[in-house]
């Protein structure tokens, strides 16, 4: 599970912040100096299950040294201020497998307890292009839904979004 880093500046005079000790309600932080009331804002990511005309869908093995590193995850990234979702995901597909995609429909929307990432999951196809993986993939491969290394994902919503595939298509679960 991905953690907030919690601020230790005001962004408006550089002041110490003081965490809200109140659970119940309030600002969750202070700045000490001018009394700037400091909220975190969610980090929006957007991610597609590309599937391919035979059923099997992309998968990459994340080659960023975190928590997810060596594991199976959804082409995707962080959707950029002002970006629209649905460019930022054929943004993000084309950078991390090479592929042109069409967004068909969307898949769902996840959020976890105390994760800062709201995800926004769409299911694609691809139009263009040839499976070639960025620098930040290890690994790209296409997975038969009963070939999902299930063991290996990286976060808890990858297999989700696949299991949320099958049902949206009305395919046999797993
Ligand atoms: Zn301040």
């Amino acid at each position: 599970m991905t953690v907030s880093r919690i601020p230790l500046y005001c962004h408006q005079c550089g002041g110490p912040l003081q965490a809200n000790p109140n659970p119940n309600g309030g600002p969750p932080f202070r700045c000490l100096d001018c009394g700037q009331r400091v909220y975190l804002d969610p980090k929006v990511a957007v991610a597609a299950v590309v599937r391919w005309p035979d059923g099997r869908v992309v998968l990459l093995r994340r080659a960023q040294r975190d928590a997810a590193h060596g594991l199976w995850i959804l082409p995707g990234g962080h959707v950029d201020r002002g970006e629209v979702a649905e460019v930022a995901a054929l943004r993000e597909v084309a950078e991390e497998t090479g592929l042109t995609v069409e967004l068909d429909s969307l898949l769902g929307v996840y959020t976890y307890p105390g994760n800062p990432v709201v995800l926004i999951v769409y299911l694609a196809r691809p139009v263009a292009g040839e499976l070639s993986p960025s620098r930040e993939a290890l690994e790209l491969s296409l997975f038969s839904p009963r070939e999902v290394p299930w063991d290996e994902l990286g976060y808890e919503s990858t297999g989700q979004a696949i299991k949320d595939m099958l049902e949206f298509l009305e395919l046999d679960p797993l």
